[in-house]
């Protein structure tokens, strides 16, 4: 249960975790680490056996591992004149930065503090590892909150009358350690522990505990994951950055994880501890500086940089301390990166030679790509520059200023769009983060938290921006001389830094060179083809650009919701006759057509499957108490009798269950009128668009079929419409088919019989989700999936990852049956799972022939096709 570094590799990392893995690793190869030892994730699901406690057995281990250490470095645990100090941190298998706890000088006690004052000869930095101890102990193992602390802290400085940490002496620090035991005992009822084993005991326990804290939970769930993963604990002999001029601690991207760019890029502290870097405390210095500074240390750090990079192939996140004038590496892990930074890395490296195309693609992490897709300001625009800070997140962003993590997320909840200003984040306010467009912070450096949480969740973030002063109890900022409260618009720019007064209008982006590489990559590489799900001409066009080769899913109700042809649609749901209700369709026609040839258009030469009305007729009528205020304020008797016989109507469509009623082929069975309208005004569009020189490949698709009369009929439907519009040689120009979707899981069931009719099937996983389930799709979420998914009864969300387990066997089951009859049958899908990568990766197992997506989604989806194919 216990590895030292030096008998542990890269590539026991489920075990190990990956810092201890990395750490090892380091070790192997002859770079300078702090040797130390791991306790293993299967240690820490023992813990959580036990009931949260340290088996003797694994403690036993933990105090071997120690005398090992302490022989080798040559120190003793708790010795009065030469103590052995450690730090004890978390490893999980998959890096969750800033998730969960660390505590470092552990072993420092009221006697071993004086022993380190005459090892180093150095009393101010004893006392000053001693505090920063009780502080972190404090907080992390004893759940004191941290602003007791830096309360403390701030009270003892101002007394002093000094403001930078650095300028206090060791009598200050040693007041303070006073005041921090007092704090200690007054929170807790005990002492601060002066046995040395006991802190150690308590600190592995609670790095174990923190795998289950609630900020570690909400970054699992984001980053899907897993739960039962567990956390390796870390302790590693200390070495001091903050021993001095001649010592500092930093940490260092071998490239720039904003830009991809190959530079060095990074951020150091003179005199400082690892964790004043990350808390954003102090403000650091560009790592570039550091060649001045300690041009012997930086020289050694870039080549461990070139070899860590070179072993690791991909670009590394390095943390570093300086001691005395010797160079330490404390850790090693493949740095986070933004969207472009991750595609210009791994094109930059197969352009090196590093890595194949293959692993490039396999690299790109699909959520972040949303982020290439990512707006920028309307340069033109006028705008009111508050304040400049760093570029930390690129891409821009408009919200509300708020400044509490609690307050974002209740508005955001509401609806209303929000920036979070805060200081500085902590782990804390993660919530805050991820409700938020955007974040802006005061202090912290490009490595910070805020930094780095908002870029791997793909948001805009403008970090130290040093100019403006939050004052959080009042809740607002000054800034530019002017003062934003809570509420008031603000607009952030990731990329420059800048914070704007008010909404500036923001533009969408455009694909890079990079991406346009990567791409061409994934077209070469995948098997799935990738449609488009889109309504109108506009959303067929931006499709296209984004590499959609054709529509899977073409909602026609979509168009009737326009003002002027809802009008037209409500007069033909309440004719009297067929006469009239032909009378009104006949308005409808040339409006559907129009849509349909833009959309041929923009689509020219590829399939675009048209789906027939779907949704019950009760849903283009307004509702009953709408029409009542109606009849109300109507100013004619001839008006009020034409809303009354609408509420009439609504009554006699009205269904207990509508989304198991009257709809879909159901609709266009009892109503074939509104069908044979759809098919001519598809076929008089088609012809429209061939005569003027277009290539149409319309694709007929019937929704909601169970049964294969169902499509029998309306496939006798659609070619006696296309009979009467493509006279003579004009049925050769325009190949149409007719397919179905495969959204009742009867259809699934009976899909040989169904093919018998069918060109393709389309697997509609909404609906096929909803009635497979037996969840309304439109209710559960609110009622009780969310619980569900809370208590981990069901992985995920099935209508946002596709249940392979249960739904997929319906689809596969359906593509087997369906091929047995028509080897070639086409088939695809085009619910809301399109455009989710797990559901993508199923889709290609299953065989199918394309997935369908929303326009935005589909360079991911191309991507995440490659993906699962390699
Ligand atoms: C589906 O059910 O998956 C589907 C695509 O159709 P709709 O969402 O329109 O019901
Ligand atoms: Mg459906």
């Amino acid at each position: 249960m216990v590895y030292s570094f030096d008998e542990g590799k890269a590539s026991m990392k489920s075990l190990l975790g990956g810092k201890g893995a990395n750490l090892a690793e380091m070790t192997r190869s002859g770079l300078p680490v702090p040797p130390g030892f791991t306790v293993t994730t299967e240690a820490c699901h023992d813990f959580f056996q036990a009931g949260n406690r340290l088996t003797d057995e694994l403690l036993q281990q933990i105090h071997r591992a120690l005398s090992l250490l302490e022989k080798e470095k040559n120190q003793q645990f708790g010795h009065p004149s030469n103590p052995l100090l450690v730090s004890v941190r978390s490893g999980s298998v998959t890096s969750m930065p800033g998730m969960m706890d660390t505590i470092l000088n552990l072993g420092l006690n009221d006697e071993t503090v004086e022993g380190l004052a005459a090892a180093t000869g150095n009393e101010r930095f004893a006392y000053d590892c001693y505090r920063r101890l009780i502080q972190m102990y404090g907080n992390v193992v004893l759940g004191i909150e941290s602003f007791q602390f830096e309360r403390l802290l701030h009270r003892m400085k101002k007394g002093l009358g000094v403001e930078q940490d650095q300028e206090v002496k060791a009598d200050g620090w040693r007041k303070l350690i006073a005041d921090y035991k007092k704090c200690v005992k007054a929170a807790t009822g005990a002492d601060f522990p002066q046995n040395v084993y006991d802190q150690l005991r308590g600190a592995v326990e609670a790095v174990f505990r923190s795998w289950n804290n609630q900020r570690a939970k909400v970054y699992r769930k984001i980053n899907r994951i897993p739960d039962d993963q567990g956390t390796a604990v870390n302790v590693q002999s200390m070495v001091f950055g903050n021993q001095g001029e001649d010592c500092g601690t930093g940490v260092v991207f071998t490239r720039d994880p904003s830009t991809g760019e190959k530079v060095l890029f990074g951020e150091f502290l003179i005199s400082a501890q690892g964790e004043d870097v990350v808390a954003g405390v102090r403000t650091p210095r560009a790592i570039q500086t550091l060649a001045d500074e300690m041009p012997e240390i930086y020289e050694r750090l870039v080549s461990v940089c070139r070899q860590l990079e070179q072993a690791y192939k991909d670009m590394q996140d390095i943390e570093f301390t300086v001691e005395t004038g010797k160079l330490y590496i404390l850790q090693t892990r493949n740095g986070k990166r933004t969207a472009q930074a991750a595609l210009k890395i791994a094109v930059d490296l197969v352009d090196e030679g590093v890595i194949r195309q293959e692993e490039a693609l396999r690299r790109i992490e699909v959520s972040h790509l949303e982020q290439l897709l990512h707006r920028g300001l309307e340069e033109s625009a006028p705008m009111d520059v508050l304040a400049k800070g760093l570029p930390a997140s690129p891409g821009a962003a408009i919200g509300m200023a708020v400044f509490d993590a609690d307050t974002a997320e209740e508005w955001h909840k509401s609806g209303r769009q929000v920036i979070l200003v805060r200081p500085e984040t902590t782990p804390e306010d993660i919530h805050g983060v991820l409700a938020a467009e955007g974040v802006l912070t005061s202090r912290g450096g490009m490595t910070s938290h805020a930094a780095v949480v908002a870029r791997g969740m793909g948001k805009p973030c403008v970090c130290g921006c040093e100019e403006i002063r939050i004052d959080l109890e009042r809740k607002t900022m000054l800034a530019g001389g002017r003062a934003v409260r809570e509420g008031d618009w603000i607009t952030l720019d990731g990329v420059s830094g800048r914070v704007i007064g008010g909404a500036v209008p923001l533009k969408e982006a455009s694909a890079s060179d990079e991406l346009l590489r990567i791409l061409g990559w994934a077209d070469e590489i995948r098997a799935l083809r990738v449609y488009a799900n889109a309504d109108n001409p506009e959303d067929a066009r931006i499709a296209r650009e984004h590499g959609a080769e054709g529509i899977g899913l073409c909602r026609t109700e979509h168009m009737f919701f326009a003002p002027n042809r809802l009008t037209a649609m409500q007069s033909m749901i309440m004719a009297d006759s067929q006469e009239d209700r032909k009378a009104a369709l006949d308005r409808l026609l040339p409006m559907q057509q129009h849509d349909f040839e833009g959309i041929f258009e923009a689509m020219d030469g590829l399939p675009v499957t048209i789906r027939l009305l779907d949704p019950p007729l009760h849903e283009f009528l307004p509702n009953v108490e709408e029409l009542k205020q109606k009849i109300l304020q109507a100013d004619s008797e001839a008006e009020r009798d034409r809303l009354k016989r609408m509420i009439r109507k609504v009554h006699s469509l009205e269904e207990v269950n509508p989304m198991l009623g009257q709809r879909g082929c159901r609709l266009g069975i009892v109503y074939p009128e509104i069908y044979d309208m759809q098919i001519e005004a598809v076929f008089k569009a088609a012809l429209a668009v061939i005569d003027r020189g277009g290539t149409v490949l319309p694709e007929i698709m019937i929704p909601l079929v169970g049964d294969a009369n169902e499509l029998k009929v309306l496939r006798e439907l659609v070619n006696r419409v296309a009979d009467q519009v493509l006279v003579a040689d004009k049925k050769r120009d325009c190949l149409y088919k007719v397919g179905t979707m495969i959204e009742v899981p009867r259809a699934a069931l009976m899909a040989r019989h169904i093919a018998v009719y069918a060109d393709f099937f389309s697997f509609g996983t909404n609906d096929l989700t909803q009635m497979t389930f037996g969840y309304s799709r439109d209710d559960a979420e609110g009622k009780f999936l969310t619980h569900y998914l809370d208590k981990k009864l069901l992985p995920h969300n099935p209508f946002q990852v596709l249940d392979s387990e249960g739904v997929g066997q319906l689809i596969e089951l359906a593509v087997q049956q369906g091929r047995s009859l028509k080897p070639r049958l086409k088939t695809g899908i085009c619910g809301e799972h399109g455009g989710d990568k797990d559901s993508i990766a199923f889709c290609h197992q299953a065989g199918l022939d394309y997935v369908s997506c929303s326009p935005f989604r589909i360079p991911m989806a191309r991507i995440a096709a490659a993906q699962a194919a390699i």
